[in-house]
Parts: structure tokens; sequence; C-alpha cells
């Protein structure tokens, strides 16, 4: 029992993929702390549709993903 709280964080993390979204809010980059403002494409992770709470997901701006593309969601 102790590791399956691991084991779902893994499995979600294997279902992460990146989203080309359209800031509706300011945000700020994991990777370059650059500031995404509102109304620019940004790529931030997602799970799709599952609903996992406490799942961290993060935020990159269009020049980090244009560099890194989906690197990015193997970054610690
Ligand atoms: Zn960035």
């Amino acid at each position: 029992m102790k590791n399956l709280k691991r084991d779902i964080m893994s499995k979600y993390n294997n279902l992460k993929f990146l989203k080309e979204t359209k800031a509706r809010i300011s945000h700020t980059c994991y990777n370059c702390r650059k500031e995404i403002k509102k109304g620019e494409i940004y790529y931030p992770e997602s799970i799709g549709r599952v609903n996992a709470p406490g799942i961290k997901l993060r935020k990159f701006c269009k020049e980090c993903y244009e560099k890194h593309g989906e690197k990015l969601l193997t970054l610690e």
C-alpha cells in the first residue's frame, strides 16, 4: 500500500502532455520565469479530462516550448 500513491503519481505523469492554450490570465513560465501575458499562447501541462487533485501542473511559455518541446514534461 505504501507505494500506491507514488504509482498513481507516475501514472499521471505518463499521461501528461503540453496543450497549446491562450492565456486567460497572466502566468509565469516554470522554466524561465518569464511572464506569460494575458492573451499570449502558452503551453500548460495537461492530463486531459482526468481529475487528479494534488498533481502539479506546470506552465511554460512559447519560447521554452519551441526550444525544448515535449522535453519540458520531464523537467524536474
Ligand atoms: Zn519560458
